[in-house]
Parts: structure tokens; C-alpha cells; sequence
């Protein structure tokens, strides 16, 4: 028996136990959901599938993992002790480094205690009797709380692809997202690797390291900006902590929730030879901030191809063999899917053992024994990683039966996509929240800060309906749909909402096409929440007795006053809600 068996072999069911709430997940948003309760008196039990916390990072395991939004903001800022207590190695940390930090974090403030890991959340219910939910567990949990926070991750749920003839494959099949918790040794051998999203692109060089051979098998190309990683300057990192408030401070204020240099005019106004000296210029910076160039790349197909054919030269520029060069050139919107942040990828296509098989016309038929066949020929391997990505933003909620009132199934209301009240409730499930929702910033956004955020507006929240009494609360049907349809009609005005990205749900066949994250910009959304509250949960009904719509007295939520950095924005782009969003 092995120490996570031994430790579930010891641990009795827990039935007819009675929380304050159940938060399912114990990544970033579980891990601080759970201090956020228990700073405010509410009890809680915590249900991880894995076998720790960290989520993103106790799961992405794959060579080359790291964060693509620099350390420095990629972390708490709810504590200044740990903000000054802890160091990061380098600019962009690696996935060991970034889930030391989650384990720090769950011992520093004792979260384990409150945490059923290898654990997952068969199904959730909401009993109108006695309004509350009902959860049960795979292990045989079933208790009840008042509140059920889904804190599930938006990219949480792997995609694996339903090739025929996975099960006849000889060798190992790895999923980047479900990576073993040993070390894959790729030593001597031939590796296909399908897929060249972030997940991908970061992986590949290291394993083509390693490997005799290396296959890639790409569908779409995608645009990668150097990371240009290193070491963690110490004497930035003294910076920083000398008043780290102010450049948390300063990272809010932006449309991203990340503090990068940003230039807001527009790409066509500047000359060719300005254009190419700026294009230069953020790409020496590197990484997500490039977008940062411009003020119009992401909303004008003509200034966005400037940037792209930037981007498409400098991918010729490295990769020797123009047939090569011409498959890793994307032809679609650069940035629409998520820009990845590469080191030494594209360096990689030079190598005489690495292969790139373009599978956009000939699609990946079926595995075989021996390996992957696409346009009638095999090509042999001895490992397959899969580096497909996720059934993002919803697909981990599929996986759980929630069901609201008068039976309403949750998977079945969001068939036609999501439908939410800022991201954090949505109707027909009342007490029911949901860390990074879809219609909420999330992915397009500093995740950490968007998981504060909203964790402090929950707690806020119930520690108001404790006061006044109030038993539910639910969002009304008028401001829900004119929520969604305000998180539509922004995503319109953006290119990001023209290709097939997850950000839409196009990377998985049957899912419905809809842009799925608010793409309106963290401060504006923050204010929003916090005008929301202001005004007494303007949108929601409580029920209770005493249930009153009032702002609440514990604000934690003061934190969060944000005023929109106009430096990086003019008044016009925020009126035309044209708000540049990595
Ligand atoms: P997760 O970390 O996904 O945690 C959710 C947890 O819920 C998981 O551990 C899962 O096991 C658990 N869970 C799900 N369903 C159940 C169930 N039914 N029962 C029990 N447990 C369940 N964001 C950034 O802002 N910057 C970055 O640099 C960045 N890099 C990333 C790199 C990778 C490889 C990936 C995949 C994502 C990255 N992200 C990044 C996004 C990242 O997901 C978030 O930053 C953040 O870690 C999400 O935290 P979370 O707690 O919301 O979700
Ligand atoms: P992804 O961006 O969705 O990429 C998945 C890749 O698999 C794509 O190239 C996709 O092609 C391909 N694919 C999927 N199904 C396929 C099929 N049936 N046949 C052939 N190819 C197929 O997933 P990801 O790379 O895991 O990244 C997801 C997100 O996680 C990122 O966008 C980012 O937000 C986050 N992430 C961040 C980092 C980081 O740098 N910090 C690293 C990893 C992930 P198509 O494009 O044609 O669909």
C-alpha cells in the first residue's frame, strides 16, 4: 500500500457532517477561499481530487511548466509577511518552485487540517427544504453546508483527444495537464508529441533534449514571444519588497491585473520604421507584455497583421528550413489564441532529430501499436505526449451533477454557454458561488489577483447574510442576462473573439461557440463587483427572515478599490469599451 492509499485507508467517510460551506478545489482560489473563511468565523471543509494542493501546479508536471505573468505578480498578495518571506528563483518560476510556494502557503496558514485530498466531488445539490447543499464525495463523504464554492480551476479538465487506438499504443501516453508524478526519462527515445499550445511549446525543447527523436504533430501554429528567463534579480526583487503594496497597487489598475510597460497608441499611426523599432523593442522585453506595443493590436485586423508579420519574420529568422519555417508561421490573428511565451522553441526545429507533421489538413487518424497515423503514414514512437490542453473554463463543473432548484441541472442550463451573474453566481443555485466563473476576468487576467478578488467578495458576502440573517442568495434572471449579454457584446468588439481558441470552447468539437472570460478589463470588472455591493447586491435576491439588501459592514473587499491606470488607456478606448487585454 502506498502512503496516499494508507492515508485514505485511514480516513472514515464523512456523513451528515454540517460546514458553512464546501469549497471544491484546492488550488490558488480553494487554498485562499479556505483562509478567507476561517479569518472570518466560518467553518469549512475543502475536497481536492489530487493528492495536494497547488492545483494547476500539482497537476502540470511536464518539462519546461512555468508561469508566463513574472513570479513577482504570479503570487499572493493578501499577506505582506509572506510577500517579504519568500523568494522566487527566477522571472518566470518553474512549476516545482511555483508548487513549494502552494505548499508553503497551505503550512503557513494551517489550511491542511480542512482539506480532504484524493477526493473528488462526485455531486452537488441544493435541497429547497432546508436550503442547503448536499455533497458527496467519491469516498464516501456526504455532508451538507449552506454554501457550495466552486473553486474547480478553468483550466483543470484534460482534453484528451478521442483518437481510435489509444488502448493499442505499446508505450506510455502522457497528458501535460495529468503529468506522473516521476520523472519521465525520454533518454534513447522516439517521442511524438501532439499539440503546440503553451503546454507544448514550453515542453517540446526539453524533451527534443532528451529524446532520440522527436515528432510534432501541429494543427494550428501558434505565435510565441521569448521569455527571456532568468535568474531572479536580486536587486529587482529588493525593489519590489521594498513596497510591494505599491506595485500590487499598480498591477490592479491595469486591464490585466499585471504591471508591464504598455503603450496605448495606435500601431497604423506610427510610421513603418517606428513600428518595427517598437515591435523590437517589446520583443527584447519578452513574454505576454509585447502585446503591450500597441493600444490597437488586439480590436484592428490591419495593425494586429503588422505585429504578426513581425512575429512571422522573426520565426523565419530562426528556423533554417523555409518549409519548416512556413508550417510554424500562423496565418490567424496574432494573440486572439493565447499568445505562448517560449524558450528556444522555435531553436528547436533545427535540430536533425526533431520533425514537424502538420496535421491541419490530414487529421491524426488513429494510435496504433507503434504509434501516430495521419495522411496514411505511421509514425513510429515509443512515448505520446499529449499536450492537448483542457475543456477549459466549464469543463471541470461537467464533471460534477450539480443540480439547483426544482432539479435544475447545471450542465443542462449552461448547454448553449455559461450563463452567470459576473461570473460568480448564476440562477437557480442559490448559496452557490464560484471562484473565477465564466463572465468573470479569469484567464485573461492575473489568475491569482482575479481569485483574491473574488474570494473576498464571497466572504463579504456571507458574513452580510450572517448579520442580516438571510438563508439564500441568488442573482435575478434580468441581471444575469444583462450580464452575459454585456460579456458578449465586449467580446464582439475584441479579434480575440474571431478564431478558434479555448477561449470560445472551439478547441473541443460539439462544444457550443462562445466567448467564454470577461474580456472588459480587471479594474473595470472590480468596480463593477464592488458597485454591485455598494448598493446593497444590487441584482440578487436574499430570502430570510431578516434578509435585507444592504452593503455589507466586514470589507474585505475594501481592498479592491481600483481606479483604471489612464496612463495605459485614454477615455476614449475605456467609452468605446475598447480595453487592451492580454
Ligand atoms: P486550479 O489550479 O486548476 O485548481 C483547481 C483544483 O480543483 C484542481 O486541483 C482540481 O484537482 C480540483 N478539482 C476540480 N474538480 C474537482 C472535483 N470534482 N472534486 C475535487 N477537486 C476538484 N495563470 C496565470 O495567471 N499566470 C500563469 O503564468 C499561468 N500559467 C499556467 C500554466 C499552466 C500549465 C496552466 C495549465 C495554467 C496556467 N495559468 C496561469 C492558469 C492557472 O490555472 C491559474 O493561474 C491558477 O493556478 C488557477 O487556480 P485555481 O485554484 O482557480 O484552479
Ligand atoms: P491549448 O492552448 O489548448 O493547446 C492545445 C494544442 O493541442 C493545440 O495546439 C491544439 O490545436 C492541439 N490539439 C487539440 N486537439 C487536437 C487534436 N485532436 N489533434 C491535433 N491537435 C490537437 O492547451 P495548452 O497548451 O495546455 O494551454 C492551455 C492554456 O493553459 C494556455 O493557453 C495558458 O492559458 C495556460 N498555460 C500557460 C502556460 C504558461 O506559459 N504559463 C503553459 C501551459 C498552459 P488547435 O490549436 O488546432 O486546437
Amino acid at each position: 500500500m502506498n502512503a496516499v492509499d494508507e492515508q485514505l485507508a485511514q480516513r472514515a467517510p464523512e456523513v451528515g457532517v454540517e460546514f458553512d460551506a464546501v469549497v471544491v478545489g484546492a488550488g490558488f482560489g480553494g487554498m485562499y477561499m479556505l483562509h478567507c473563511l476561517r479569518q472570518n468565523g466560518f467553518t469549512a471543509r475543502v475536497y481536492e481530487a489530487g493528492g495536494g494542493v497547488g492545483g494547476t501546479w500539482y497537476w502540470n508536471r511536464y518539462p519546461g511548466a512555468r508561469c508566463d505573468v513574472e513570479s513577482m505578480q504570479y503570487s499572493y498578495s493578501f499577506s505582506e509577511e509572506l510577500d517579504q518571506e519568500w523568494s522566487w528563483s527566477e522571472k518566470y518560476s518553474p512549476q516545482p518552485d511555483i508548487l513549494e510556494y502552494a505548499n508553503h502557503v497551505a503550512d503557513r496558514f494551517e489550511l491542511r487540517q480542512d482539506i480532504r485530498f484524493d477526493t473528488r466531488v462526485t455531486t452537488a445539490t441544493f435541497d429547497e427544504t432546508t436550503n442547503r447543499w448536499s455533497v458527496e464525495t467519491d469516498q464516501g463523504d456526504q455532508v451538507s453546508a449552506k454554501f457550495c464554492i466552486m473553486a474547480v480551476g478553468c483550466l483543470s479538465a484534460a482534453n484528451m483527444p478521442p483518437f481510435d487506438g489509444f488502448d493499442d499504443f505499446e508505450g506510455p501516453i502522457y497528458h501535460t495537464g495529468e503529468w506522473p508524478h516521476e520523472e519521465v526519462d525520454f533518454t534513447g527515445k522516439r517521442v511524438a508529441v501532439i499539440g503546440t499550445g503553451s503546454s507544448g511549446i514550453q515542453s517540446i525543447p526539453i524533451i527534443a533534449e532528451q529524446a532520440d527523436a522527436v515528432t510534432v504533430f501541429q494543427r494550428t501554429p501558434n505565435y510565441a514571444v521569448p521569455a527571456w528567463n532568468s535568474k531572479m534579480d536580486p536587486e529587482y526583487e529588493r525593489k519590489v519588497k521594498a513596497d510591494y503594496p505599491a506595485m500590487r497597487a499598480k498591477a490592479r489598475a491595469r486591464p490585466t491585473g499585471i504591471f508591464f510597460p504598455f503603450n496605448i497608441t495606435p500601431a497604423l499611426e506610427a510610421s513603418e520604421a517606428e513600428r518595427e523599432a517598437q515591435y523590437q523593442e517589446f520583443w527584447d522585453r519578452g513574454g505576454l507584455p509585447f502585446l503591450g506595443a500597441y493600444g490597437d493590436l488586439l480590436f484592428e485586423e490591419e495593425a494586429n497583421e503588422t505585429a504578426a508579420e513581425f512575429a512571422r519574420r522573426k520565426i523565419r529568422a530562426v528556423v533554417d528550413d523555409p518549409e519548416v519555417a512556413d508550417l510554424l508561421c500562423p496565418d490567424n490573428i496574432f494573440g486572439c489564441k493565447r499568445l505562448c511565451v517560449d524558450t528556444g522553441y522555435y531553436e528547436t526545429y533545427n535540430l536533425p532529430h526533431v520533425k514537424l507533421v502538420d496535421v491541419a489538413k490530414n487529421p491524426i487518424e488513429r494510435i496504433t501499436q507503434k504509434g501516430v497515423v495521419t495522411g496514411g503514414t505511421e509514425y513510429e514512437a515509443d512515448i505520446i505526449v499529449c499536450a492537448t490542453g483542457f475543456a477549459a473554463m466549464t469543463g471541470s463543473f461537467d464533471k460534477i451533477r450539480i443540480t439547483g432548484r426544482d432539479g435544475l441541472d447545471l450542465t443542462k442550463k449552461w448547454e448553449a454557454g455559461p450563463r452567470t451573474y459576473l461570473g460568480l453566481s448564476t440562477v437557480g443555485f442559490p448559496n452557490f458561488f464560484m471562484i473565477t466563473g465564466p463572465g468573470s476576468p479569469s484567464v485573461l487576467a492575473n489568475m491569482i489577483q482575479s481569485i483574491e478578488q473574488h474570494a473576498d467578495w464571497m466572504v463579504d458576502c456571507m458574513s452580510h447574510m450572517r448579520e442580516t440573517g438571510a438563508e439564500t442568495i441568488e442573482p435575478t434572471l434580468e441581471e444575469e442576462d444583462a450580464w452575459v449579454e454585456h460579456v458578449n457584446e465586449v467580446a464582439a468588439i475584441s479579434l480575440r473573439s474571431t478564431c478558434s481558441s479555448w477561449y470560445v470552447g472551439a478547441n473541443i468539437p460539439g462544444r457550443p461557440r462562445v466567448f467564454m472570460p470577461y474580456i472588459g478589463g480587471f479594474p473595470i470588472y472590480v468596480n463593477k463587483c464592488n458597485e454591485v455591493m455598494d448598493n446593497g447586491y444590487e441584482g440578487f435576491l436574499f430570502e430570510g427572515a431578516k434578509a435585507t439588501n444592504a452593503p455589507p459592514k466586514v470589507r474585505n473587499t475594501d481592498r479592491w478599490h481600483v481606479e483604471l491606470d489612464m496612463d495605459v488607456l485614454s477615455p476614449a478606448m475605456v467609452a468605446e469599451k475598447k480595453v487592451p487585454i492580454i
